[in-house]
């Protein structure tokens, strides 16, 4: 590992101006994906601010809404009474994600902020425009089997590997951010980006931004919800590909709103908005789900290794949906 400086500030203002003013410093929370990138060479910060001393740990119940600080952890966040009663489906991808031991480590922040898993991001010997901008795309036409099928560039065909982040953008969550500029709000489908032409940038995130919070609205998904992951074996692997799914079902079994969520398939978390608004207003039946499952489909182009996600996809889709239909 190469060397670098290391700084425990305990204050907001501090740690975001560590980072914003020297292009080298980075933020460091639990470390379980940071240190990985350093240890192989894919990352060389040359300053960690760890922001482990920040207070930002706190799970607020406000009206309409639940805010997590950015360095609760993923465990911590999976157990609370509240996001298990009033979000169950981020509870569910929270425990689907990583093992018991990582989501102790793994902070609310760093978990949406994780790189992708991209073999050849993690291989310095391989060309990756994502960890060297201008050398190519090892995945192209090496193997892509773990790649996407929709919203990758020429440049880029790697996909997000968060599971929290596929139940988040299918929750409306906002992300609340404090940096040199001030605060902002960003919608969480706004966080991460699609590849285009500077696959190296992972989200729309400034220089020295720091995330604080995640604030998830109140709606009606607190019965009918189901977070399907496949993976290769089934526990401790990241997803092939993943489906949120959350229902709103009334008394005569008809749909009166309906979340949808892919992981696995893009550089982003991926919401399934037409195939949202096809549910609404039909029967939660097997035939509606089909019919929903196409629509998310269109659109989707595979490479050679991944052709199975095209089959993979909308089976997930269907299976997910019959689950959280039934989930009382
Ligand atoms: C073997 C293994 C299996 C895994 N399996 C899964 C899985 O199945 N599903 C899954 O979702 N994840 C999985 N993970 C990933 C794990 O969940 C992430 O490593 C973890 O969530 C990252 O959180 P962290 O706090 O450790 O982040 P860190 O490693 O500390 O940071 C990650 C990135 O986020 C930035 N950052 C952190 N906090 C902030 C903040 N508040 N504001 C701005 N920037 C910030 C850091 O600068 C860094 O770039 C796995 C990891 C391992 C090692
Ligand atoms: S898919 Fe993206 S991350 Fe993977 S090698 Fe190509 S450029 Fe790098």
């Amino acid at each position: 590992m190469n060397q670098f400086q290391y700084v425990r500030p305990t204050k907001q203002q501090a740690a975001i101006d560590a980072v914003a003013k020297d292009a080298t410093a980075t933020f460091i929370a639990g470390g379980t994906n940071l240190v990985d990138l350093m240890k192989r060479g894919v990352m060389t910060p040359q300053k960690l601010v760890d922001i482990n001393r920040l207070p930002l740990t706190r799970i607020d119940a406000d009206p309409g809404k639940l805010r997590i600080g950015a360095l609760a952890l993923n465990s911590t966040v999976a157990d609370d009474k509240q996001v298990r009663a009033r979000q169950p489906l981020l509870a569910l991808a929270l425990n689907a994600g990583a093992s018991a031991q990582l989501r102790n480590m793994a902070t609310v922040g760093g978990n949406m902020l994780q790189r992708t898993r991209c073999s050849y991001f993690y291989d310095t010997t391989m060309p990756c425009n994502k960890r060297e901008p201008g050398t190519g795309c090892g995945a192209l036409e090496g193997i892509n089997r773990m790649h996407a099928i929709f919203g990758f560039s020429d440049k880029c065909i790697a996909v997000h590997p968060s599971d929290m982040s596929v139940a988040l953008v299918a929750l409306d969550a906002t992300v609340q951010v404090s940096g040199p500029k001030g605060n902002r709000s960003i919608p969480f489908a706004e966080l991460h980006r699609l590849p285009g032409d500077m696959p190296q940038k992972d989200t729309t995130l400034e220089p020295g931004e720091l995330i604080t919070a995640v604030d998830v609205p109140d709606g009606p998904f607190t019965k009918h919800v189901h977070y399907q992951k496949v993976r290769e074996r089934a526990s401790y692997a990241f997803a092939l590909l993943s489906v949120a799914a959350a229902l709103d079902i009334d008394g005569n079994n008809n749909i009166k709103a309906a979340r949808l969520a892919m992981g696995g398939v893009a550089h982003k978390p991926w919401r399934l908005t037409a195939a949202e608004q096809a549910l609404v207003g039909k029967p939660a039946t097997e035939e509606s789900f089909r019919q929903a499952a196409t629509i998310a489909m269109q659109g989707a182009k595979a490479f050679k290794h991944n052709a199975y996600k095209l089959k993979l996809g909308p089976n997930t889709i269907i299976q997910a949906l019959k689950t959280a239909a039934s989930v009382a």
